[in-house]
């Protein structure tokens, strides 16, 4: 019976008529502007190359297609109602303008349970603990426990270079306890903390804690190689809580299609942009069929690999960052499994496992728990993993998924039904994941997209310090929207950030 929490709308003042703008892109970016764009009275067209809205931010579910530039199309054979977000999965708790349109457009979010200690790492190589698959929670506690005991002895025995009041040596001290687990003589025995070999249980069980794993074993395992030692769960953004989308992450792409009609044209692939006196002239086709259109100004929200492609006048520096800015090269495969075995057998509710080799991760579905069946992300790789997995056939994709994922899941071989892979640097009108900037970039490459090249405007994750996420598409067309809006109404509007970079 109570009413939902009230949104807090973009508003800025003056209304525009009679100013015609067109957006290229219609992933989250591009209809953001056009939704905010339109209520402040421009008239938008919005031309998309995909027979589909929401760009990277796309949900696979039964009968998506996908075609990638070196593989035949595949067609989604996931069950009605299953999916599985071969884009974004998860929304920080503190993405504000993420969650902000969820709340304006409707959108329903549930809780993504991104930190799991009871998933897995697992180590390919030849040390103790190599091979198995370790419950994350003996990792982190193991480690937790020794190197607090090795720092509350060097403190003992003045072996560091820092000095301390005899309060401050205790209460560091105490800390450490606390923090590893140690017992009364500062030293790391097995807890609970790390889980049980036998589970308490009633009567005369008590459970029983397994002995910790060496710390030889440990250091050999490679468990703690930074390459392969996951610590983007402690991250700024990947830090519980997180969310998504109930029924599919693209509901928010979905959601702002609807609030667009007769304004998106899709399969219009632009193949041409030009500053022209006082406007914008961009060229595109459909289905084959060149067309032109005309307007006062233009927001771009392709992705730079695309945009590099197209014919355009920009600026030099425009130009230069245009083709320049690299992006990551990423893929997904989505695994649907006949049972939930992760869940039955293992008391897997949600999280991620880790590996060193290609699969890199495996995602665990944070919805429907304890429903019948269900779909894994079987890998989520990056950089050179995803280079060699994306050029596999798909059969060779889905295989490698499945062989590898069997070392740590065995019930893959009885209870596989079907799979979807995507790599993004493969995908047209994406080619690539994200952007990537370094330090020099962001100066010598990232400044060209902060101002427009005469009439043209940049939005999208690559022009904002939030690559990888939709907050990203978010915060750029409410940057670009009020840059457009001053452009129109002469007014010098600042730009009310939400304030969060993300880093
Ligand atoms: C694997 C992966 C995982 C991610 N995980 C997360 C996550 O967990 N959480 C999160 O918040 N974000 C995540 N992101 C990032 C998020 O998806 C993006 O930052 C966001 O969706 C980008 O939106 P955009 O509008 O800037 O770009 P896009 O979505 O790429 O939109 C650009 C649009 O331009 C269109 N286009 C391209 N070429 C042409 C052309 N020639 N003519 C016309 N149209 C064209 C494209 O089809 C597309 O619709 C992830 C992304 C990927 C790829």
């Amino acid at each position: 019976m109570l009413p939902s929490a009230p949104a807090h709308a973009f508003s800025l003042p003056g209304a525009v008529a009679g100013k015609r703008i067109i957006i290229l892109g219609a992933g989250l970016a591009g209809m953001t502007a056009a939704y905010e764009l339109t209520k402040l009275g421009y008239s938008c067209t919005v031309l998309e190359a995909r027979d589909r809205i929401g760009g990277r931010c796309w949900s696979v579910r039964k009968g998506s297609t996908q075609q990638e530039v070196s593989n035949p199309t595949q067609t989604s054979q996931l069950d009605d109602g299953l999916y599985f977000n071969a884009g974004p999965s998860r929304i920080p708790h503190h993405h504000q303008l993420t969650l902000h349109y969820c709340r304006e457009l409707g959108v329903p979010i549930e809780i993504y349970n991104n930190v799991n200690e009871g998933a897995y790492h697992f180590s390919e190589g030849n040390g103790a603990l190599s091979n198995k698959k370790i419950r994350i929670r003996e990792v982190h506690n193991d480690m937790r426990g020794y190197v607090t005991e090795m720092l509350a002895k060097a403190i003992d025995q003045h072996a560091l270079d820092v000095s301390m009041s005899t309060e401050d040596v205790s209460k560091i001290i105490e800390y450490l306890r606390a923090e590893g687990g140690l017992d009364a003589d500062k030293l790391y025995k097995a807890s609970a903390r790390r889980g049980y070999v036998e589970a308490p249980g009633a009567g005369d069980k008590p459970g029983k804690i397994a002995d910790p794993h060496t710390l030889a074993d440990l250091l050999q395992s490679g468990l703690l190689a930074p390459d392969f030692y996951n610590v983007a769960e402690y991250t700024y953004e990947l830090q519980m809580t997180m969310f998504q989308a109930k029924g599919g992450m693209d509901n928010i792409a979905k959601a702002l299609e609807k609030k667009l009609p007769g304004i998106i044209k899709t399969q219009a692939v632009v193949s041409s942009i030009q500053n022209v006196e006082n406007g914008v002239k961009v060229k595109y086709a459909v289905k084959g069929v060149a067309q032109e259109l005309t307007a006062d100004a233009c927001i771009c929200t392709l992705p730079l690999p695309v945009l590099s492609n197209i014919d355009h006048n920009f600026s030099s520096d425009v130009s230069r960052a245009v083709d320049f800015v690299p992006y990551i090269q990423t893929g997904k495969i989505g695994l649907q499994f006949k049972r939930r075995f992760w869940e039955e057998d293992e008391n897997i509710f949600g999280g991620i496992t880790h590996t060193n080799n290609d699969l890199t991760q495996i995602f665990y579905p944070s919805n429907d728990y304890l429903g019948k069946k269900g779909v894994l992300i079987g890998y989520y790789n990056f950089n050179d993993k995803a280079k060699k997995v994306g050029a596999l056939t798909l059969k060779e994709r889905e295989q490698l998924a499945l062989e590898k994922g069997s070392l740590i899941h065995p019930q893959y071989k009885n209870e596989f039904e079907t799979s979807f892979s995507v790599s993004w640097h493969l995908t047209p009108y994406s080619l690539g994941g994200w952007a990537l900037y370094t330090g020099d970039t962001r100066q010598s490459l990232y400044k060209a997209f902060a101002k427009p090249d005469r009439q043209v405007y940049f939005a999208g994750e690559h022009t904002t310090y939030l690559n990888a996420w939709m907050a990203g598409a978010f915060e750029s067309a409410r940057k670009t929207v009020a840059d457009v809006h001053a452009r129109f109404t002469e007014q010098r509007l600042q730009y009310p950030s939400s304030g969060k970079s993300g880093g």
